[in-house]
Order: C-alpha cells, then sequence, then structure tokens
C-alpha cells in the first residue's frame, strides 16, 4: 500500500460518507484509512474521523469505558535486544538491573491485593539468558531452566496471593505459551509493527531480533491455534509511516478474522527517554494519537475491544474518551508504569470522573473483559477460568473486596 499523494487533500464533507460507511459497515479499507491519516489536519476532519469512531464503539460497546486496576511486575530488566527507543532494558552491569526474587513478588503481590487489585501484569525483557552469562547462572543457581521458569512461578504465587496473571514476556514458542496457559487469565505480545523497514540499519528495530515481524506474526498465530486471549497493539512514533501503521492494523485484523483470540489492542504513543538513542525524536501529537485510535476503532470495528493508556496522552484525555476507545487499559496504584516511567498514572477517582464528564461510565474489569470471560468459556483453561469467575461479578466485571468502597479503592 502507497501513501496518499499530497496533492489528494479530502475535506471533512469528502471524508463524512467515508467515515459513516465505515460506521455502516463495521470495517474501513486501507486505502481510505490512509487518505484519511494524511488530511487530520484539515479544517473539522479529525472532529468528524473522532466522531464516526465513537459512534462505531456505541453501537457493541454502549457508554461504558473498562480498565483494570492493577500491579506491573516487571521481573527481569534485562533484554537480549537493543530497541532504539527503550529505556526499560537495562544492561547486567548497571545498578538498574534488576530479577525479581520470588519474595519480591510476593510482596508486589500483596499490595495489590490490599488495594483491590486483580490483575497481575508480568512485563519483562526478551530472553535474556541468551544474550547474558549471568542471567543464566543466576538462574541455574535458583533451579531454572530459562526465565519463562522464572514467570511460571511467579504465576503461581499470582494466583495463590488472589490475583488474576496476565503475562507479556515477549517473543515465546508455541511450547511455553502452553505451559503458560493454564496460570494465565490472558497473555500478550504487542506486534508494534510490521514494518520489516525498521529493522534496517540505524532504524529503531536494527538490534532487535525479536522485533521481526515475521516472528512476531508467528507467535500471534501460534496464540490463536493455542486459544489464548491475546493483547496485541499499534506503536506510534518510532519512525513508521502511516501506510506502515495501517498495513499494521490490516494485519492484526486478519489475524483476528482466522484465530478470533485477540481480546483487546493497544494504541500507544511513543515517549522520546533520555539517554536512548531516539531521545531527540519529537514525540508524538496528542492529536495524531487521537486520529490512530479513531482509525483503529474504523479499521478493527466495533466489537474489538479499543485501549489507549491514560498516562501517555493526559492533556487530551476528554477528547482521547470519545474517539472510540472503549478500555484504558492497566492502571496501577500500587506500581509505576516500568515502561514510561515519566508518566505517572491517573488517580482512578479522576479517570472516573473525566470519563463521567464525557458522557460515559466507568467500570473496573480483570485481565479478562466480561463478554469474554461469560461467554468464551473455550478460550480458558478450567482452573483458570475457576479463578477468573471467583473474582468477577456476575456482569463478569473486576469483584472488588467487600470491605473496599469506591472511595477506598480508587
Ligand atoms: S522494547 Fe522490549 S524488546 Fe526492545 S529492548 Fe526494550 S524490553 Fe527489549
Amino acid at each position: 500500500m502507497k501513501p496518499p499523494q499530497p496533492e489528494t487533500p479530502l475535506s471533512r464533507p469528502a471524508a463524512e460518507p467515508l467515515i459513516q460507511a465505515a460506521v455502516d459497515t463495521g470495517r474501513m479499507d486501507g486505502e481510505v484509512a490512509l487518505r484519511l491519516a494524511a488530511n487530520i489536519h484539515r479544517p473539522g476532519l479529525l472532529d468528524a474521523l473522532a466522531d464516526g469512531a465513537f459512534a462505531s464503539k456505541q453501537k457493541m460497546k454502549g457508554d461504558r469505558i473498562t480498565v483494570s486496576r492493577n500491579i506491573f511486575l516487571p521481573l527481569t530488566n534485562l533484554c537480549r535486544n537493543r530497541c532504539t527507543y527503550c529505556s526499560f532494558a537495562k544492561q547486567p552491569d548497571s545498578p538498574e538491573a534488576h530479577t525479581y526474587s520470588l519474595e519480591e513478588v510476593s510482596e508486589v503481590v500483596r499490595g495489590g491485593v490490599a488495594t483491590g487489585c486483580t490483575e497481575a501484569l508480568m512485563c519483562l525483557g526478551d530472553k535474556p539468558e541468551v544474550a547474558y552469562r549471568s542471567h543464566r547462572e543466576w538462574l541455574a543457581e535458583r533451579g531454572y531452566g530459562s526465565t519463562v521458569d522464572l514467570v511460571r512461578e511467579a504465576c503461581r504465587i499470582a494466583l495463590e496471593g488472589g490475583m488474576l496473571p496476565h503475562t507479556n514476556a515477549g517473543i515465546l514458542s508455541a511450547e511455553e505459551m502452553e505451559t503458560l496457559r493454564p496460570l494465565n487469565a490472558s497473555m500478550g505480545l504487542m506486534m508494534e509493527t510490521t514494518s520489516n523497514r525498521l529493522r534496517g540499519k540505524g532504524m529503531a528495530h536494527f538490534h532487535a531480533p525479536d522485533k521481526d515481524p515475521a516472528v512476531r506474526i508467528r507467535m500471534h498465530e501460534e496464540a490463536g491455534a493455542l486459544r489464548i486471549p491475546f493483547t496485541s497493539g499499534l506503536l506510534l512514533g518510532i519512525g513508521e509511516n502511516d501506510a506502515e501503521r495501517v498495513a499494521t492494523l490490516m494485519t492484526l485484523r486478519d489475524l483476528q478474522a482466522r484465530h478470533g483470540n485477540i481480546q483487546e489492542i493497544i494504541v500507544q504513543p511513543f515517549h522520546p527517554k533520555p539517554n536512548t538513542p531516539m531521545r531527540a525524536v519529537a514525540p508524538i501529537r496528542d492529536d495524531e494519537v487521537v486520529a490512530w485510535v479513531a482509525l483503529a476503532r474504523l479499521i478493527l470495528g466495533p466489537e474489538m475491544n479499543v485501549q489507549a493508556p491514560p498516562n501517555l496522552a493526559p492533556r487530551m484525555l476528554e477528547r482521547l474518551a470519545r474517539s472510540g476507545l472503549n478500555d484504558w487499559g492497566g492502571v496501577s496504584p500500587v506500581t509505576v508504569d516500568f515502561i514510561n516511567p515519566e508518566a505517572p498514572w491517573p488517580a482512578m477517582e479522576s479517570l472516573r470522573t473525566l470519563t463521567k464528564a464525557s458522557g460515559q461510565t466507568l467500570k473496573d474489569r480483570g485481565p479478562v473483559y466480561p463478554d469474554w470471560l461469560l461467554g468464551r468459556p473455550e478460550f480458558f483453561d478450567p482452573e483458570i477460568r475457576k479463578h477468573l469467575l471467583r473474582l468477577a461479578t456476575d456482569e463478569g466485571y473486576a469483584r472488588r473486596p467487600t470491605h473496599q468502597s469506591d472511595e477506598e479503592a480508587a
């Protein structure tokens, strides 16, 4: 797919029927999405796009926006890749390098339970044992054959402690995912981009073998074959162009059509980080975030859960709330966003107020969306589903400890 030529302007009156057609049919073609993306600076066009995406979202999701109260467990910040935008990954000799002990996992889990969280997000670097002998030794001293063994034990501790694990451990084999499935409510891997160009010299993924789009697509396929409820998403602003963004969304739509296991798609803007090779890159504009959330909704259709993290476009939240998303993702009263530590979470109560101001209602979910939990039992191992149901209301939303009021949990 080629980007549209600059001489193909699109006015709001010309764009409106295209947007309405997407709302009516539940899908948008890539060429149309590209024309819209190239013209969002034209008067009123971004508003028309957001209004259409909001109308599409309302069709299947009504006036609810969900959020998952979670804890973030960065089990290890060692990683074999070196993405040029990443400040999460550390070298083993860095004083900030850290791999969690099971005691530390237990402690964070206790903090999560005490503050009404249900989701334990296990997020870590890719296969550090492949790159670092010291990490291999660390694992062997504790009886682990790989980092995935540590993840498995951490998931067990989270479950025993009363929380529901969601693992994003980078690229996993089908066998590894199969062993994690009974211990996880859901799992994930951000597609980020399907652009091979970004693997070229000087580009964001040059030193990141696990960011090969074919490898990531294969893991999505394997998770689909294993019927694992899966989180994926689009990363904005790492050097990709509009055509590559649309191509990534189209790939995700195609994967969903074939496997049906993608539970949610995150539209995540990249924030330049100090001390990284991409520190001087201009951050993506907030109105562009709004546009791509809206385009994701219109391309993926009204049924998909579309998520945008509220800490990454804080000045635009009310606008973002009416641009087609139906989920704010994980927000933690306990842990920071270790991937974007400079971006604090909004307080749950302010998110509730802001969502209300947008004419919608904020609902707490767990790592599994209510309609998946209640309506798609085939996606869950029977044991994990028992835990999910125990921590859910009859409607499938997160069950909060009875001693906690909304204000206390906020
Ligand atoms: S973005 Fe992920 S894969 Fe890339 S270096 Fe950071 S932790 Fe590793």
